[in-house]
């Protein structure tokens, strides 16, 4: 297939190019689009599909439902039934914006997106490309995290190329993403809030608008022996070629435990890569050391975490050593994706 690549001034939306994205939509077409999460490859809603070739192009299981990306609150009703007051509380604080909430699905919503559950994943992102897109395209885009499945989410177009085309009709390059992990996932539907994927939009963020907000109890472990309620959560994801490891522990013994452990890697022709931070960055030996981020700033070392990993992948690294962030806030998030990509695979110093 031919993918058009189409670079879009976020300051100066090309109107026509837009238009043209939003018909490969109804034509039942796919085309790949920024938000400021990250790049999310999208389809029409309401047509099965539509759905069924999100999941061919991205090899991902049909039982992992997508996200309804809608422009218009007024739009809501159309996709989702029973909707309590608290959403519409929701909705106002962080709409449009980096928040999915799961409610009832109305019945003409085909199966096929939302992965044969019957409740709906909603988000009105905030990226002025995306809702421009959203609208031209029918109101209803569906639309996963346009990366292979497997591998970390995209967060600038270079990405999205490489796993996408040939596959998709078009590809929209607008830039780099804001905030650099998916967005925070709350289900709507139980009696008391639930998160179910931690992101930039925390627990004490949705207290203020909401009495409770529970989170999964999956999210931070893969011991507890449930299944996570969000079906995605379940699956491997995020993970770069190397083998990742995490290193907790006191910031010295830490970069002491992982330049001996490069040293023994190097002897045997291994290359390594250390995720480390600002404050870290220049005591590590390894072949590719990169800082994600200053430990004072939490939304940078999230916006940097998938690109670095997907950065090892392209510099052939084999073995890679990450810190460890907190387990509170936006570094919650980072941890969750931090952990699913390196398998859990955790040493405690
Ligand atoms: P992605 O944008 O690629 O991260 O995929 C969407 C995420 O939303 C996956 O983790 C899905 O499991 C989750 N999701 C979508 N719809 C639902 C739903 N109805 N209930 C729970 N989780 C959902
Ligand atoms: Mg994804």
């Amino acid at each position: 297939m031919e993918t058009r690549v189409v670079k879009i001034d976020i300051k100066n939306i090309d109107t026509e190019a837009i238009e043209d994205a939003g018909r490969i939509i109804r034509d039942g077409g796919l085309v790949a689009f920024p938000t400021e999460t990250v790049y999310g490859l999208g389809g029409d809603a309401f047509n099965p599909k539509s759905s069924q070739k999100i999941y061919a192009a991205k090899g991902r299981p049909s039982d992992n439902p997508l996200i309804v990306h809608i422009a218009d609150l007024s739009d809501l009703g159309k996709v989702a039934k029973d909707i309590p007051d608290a959403v519409y509380k929701v909705a106002k604080a962080f709409w449009p914006g980096p928040l999915t909430m799961i409610l009832k699905k109305v019945d003409n919503l085909p199966k096929e997106t939302t992965g044969g559950l019957d409740t709906v994943a909603v988000r009105m992102p905030v990226h002025p490309v995306a809702l421009d897109f959203i609208r031209a395209a029918g109101g209803f885009v569906a639309a996963p995290s346009a990366n292979l499945s497997g591998k970390p989410s995209p967060t600038s177009s270079k990405y999205v190329i490489e796993d996408m085309f040939g596959r998709i009709e078009m590809i929209i390059d607008g830039g780099d993403s804001d905030i650099g992990l998916e967005s925070t996932i709350i289900d709507m539907t139980s009696e008391e809030p639930m998160i179910l994927r931690p992101g930039f939009i925390t627990q004490d963020d949705l207290l203020r608008v909401l009495l409770t907000v529970n989170i999964d109890e999956t999210i931070m472990s893969d011991t507890s022996g449930k299944a996570p309620k969000a079906p995605g959560m379940k699956y491997r994801h995020y993970a770069p070629k190397g083998d990742l490891t995490i290193i907790d522990g006191e910031t010295k013994k830490v970069i002491d435990y992982i330049n001996q452990k490069v040293l023994t890697a190097r002897a045997d022709n291994i290359r390594t890569g250390v995720i480390s931070t600002d404050e870290t960055y220049s005591f590590y030996e390894a072949d590719a050391v990169k800082t994600i981020g200053s430990r004072n700033d939490e939304a940078s070392i999230a916006k940097n975490l998938f690109r670095i990993l997907r950065e090892f992948d392209d510099e052939d690294i084999d073995l890679i050593f990450a810190e460890s962030f907190s387990n509170t806030g936006i570094s919650m998030a980072t941890m969750n994706r931090l952990l699913k990509a390196a398998g859990h695979k955790e040493v405690k110093l």
